[in-house]
């Protein structure tokens, strides 16, 4: 407790703010060295809560990458994700105007300028790459903006702030809302810079998901590992390796813009309230899964994405990453089974998808699917066909085009992969009330 103030030095020049911090660290590194105890308590050489649980490895990799301009670029050149960033600050100036915010996980900067383009008071930027020298220098450049913004190197679970802040504003979703942990961060964030009641940009994040059918794309990863089915590459068998090779291919998410006449039911949602939930609550995220089927087909697997809201008092603004709605640099994830489970129309499909972050900031995904098999078996009582699969979202597939000369699945032609389900994906400009109801509604189409 007695370490939770916070002070402010100006420096005249960052040579002289260098040679502080070098100081700094040193005489702290002494004190610890020596156990040394300081009238107002002793420093522990303790791990905060972001190194308690990350794998310093996996860190190091991950901050290299977004120290990068090349991969903020990639994300500043995602126009459906910045400009709806930039709508949402801009129409909803009431809720920066005059405010205290605070960027969690400020990269390039850019979403501390719009904050501070919408009359924010003051604006700390958090940063733990070297991103945060970038930062610095893009602020630097945009004088009647750099005066009311502060950049501020290192992890929002260590920095100490000098005021409270009344609005956070963040871009914390990886693939699948959750891969890279961040919204741990962003909720921590919440915790110690917050004020009670205070506004998060994002406020809710919501995971989508309906089961698939893809021919194409169950072939397409089933047959990556028959070359391991070579009985004489050079003189040696390859056999012994197919089992894991095909199972390898099969715990890959598939990262993708798919076509959403593919879903074989309407979705349904899991939300994440990021002002209510707790850090420990995304260490495991356990989702119940039941569809019913709108067609009869074969099910290839489990099709996700997420959305966000910004619920401004002005405007509220979804930024959506649905099959169908303008693409974005997330695409859409689809857990693929290894085995296929048939399925009639009106039929239900249950099944569990189980979550469980790793200390590789990412997570291990358990999916089940279910259904009764349809025939002689299900009259007397219901013989269950169940596939599952498990995945790591740490290794996604990146399969950003289709293969075009594909060979055709023999129980697959042409016009039935393309007959329309047309299942409608409302995501946009719905009030939250209707869009929380959404998942319990069978809004889909009318079986064919
Ligand atoms: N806000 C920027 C960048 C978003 S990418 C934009 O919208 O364009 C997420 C950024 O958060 C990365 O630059 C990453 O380095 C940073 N980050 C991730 N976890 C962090 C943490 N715990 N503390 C501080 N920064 C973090």
């Amino acid at each position: 407790k007695s370490y939770s103030r916070a002070v402010t030095i100006q420096f005249r020049n960052e040579d002289e703010s260098r040679d502080f911090h070098s100081a700094f660290e040193q005489w702290q590194k002494d004190v610890i060295q020596a156990g040394i105890h300081l009238p107002n308590g002793a420093i522990a050489a303790s791990k905060s809560k972001f190194d308690y649980k990350i794998e310093p490895s996996s860190a190091k990799m991950y901050f290299h990458y977004y120290g990068q301009l090349l991969h903020q670029q990639n994300m500043l050149q995602d126009y459906v994700r910045t400009g709806t960033y930039y709508a949402a600050v801009i129409e909803n100036r009431v809720d920066f105007t005059g405010r205290v915010v605070v960027d969690v996980g400020a990269g390039s900067g850019i979403l501390s300028l719009f904050a501070a383009q919408a009359g924010a008071k003051h604006v700390y930027a958090v940063e733990a790459s070297e991103m945060a020298e970038y930062a610095r220098k893009l602020i630097a450049g945009n004088p009647a903006l750099a005066q009311r913004i502060t950049v501020i190197k290192g992890k929002v679970e260590e920095v100490e702030l000098a005021e409270k802040a009344d609005i956070l504003i963040s871009e914390p979703m990886g693939t699948l809302l959750v891969n890279e942990r961040m919204l741990e961060s962003y909720i921590i964030a919440r915790d110690r810079f917050l004020v009670p009641n205070g506004k998060m940009f994002p406020s809710i994040g919501r995971i989508h998901m309906a089961p698939f059918s893809d021919e194409y794309l169950f072939v397409e990863i089933a047959n990556k590992a028959l070359f391991w089915q070579q009985q004489n590459y050079y003189g040696v068998d390859l056999t012994p390796l197919y089992g894991s090779a095909f199972q390898g291919y099969f715990s890959q998410p598939v990262v993708d813009a798919f076509d959403p006449r593919l879903l074989v039911s309407p979705p349904l949602c899991h939300v994440i309230d990021f002002n209510e939930i707790k850090e420990e609550d995304l260490f495991e995220i356990d989702i119940p899964l039941k569809f019913i089927a709108s067609v009869g087909t074969r099910v290839h697997g489990l099709a996700c994405w997420f959305d966000v809201l910004f619920n401004g008092s002005a405007v509220q603004r979804w930024l959506t990453t649905a099959p169908g709605a303008p693409t974005t640099h997330w695409y859409q994830i689809r857990c693929v089974l290894s085995q296929p489970i048939y399925v009639m129309a009106g039929q239900e499909i249950t099944g569990r998808l189980h979550m469980i972050a790793h200390n590789a900031q990412s997570y291990t995904m358990y999916l089940s699917l279910s259904a009764k098999m349809w025939g002689p078996g299900a009259v007397q009582g219901g013989i269950l066909q169940t596939s599952s699969g498990k995945l790591d979202l740490k290794e996604p597939y990146y399969r950003m085009s289709q293969p075009q000369s594909y060979t055709m699945a023999q129980d697959q032609q042409p016009q039935q992969l393309l007959q329309a389900q047309a299942i409608p994906i409302r995501t946009e400009d719905l009030d939250e009330g209707e869009l929380l109801r959404q998942p319990l509604e069978n809004t889909g189409p009318q079986l064919q």
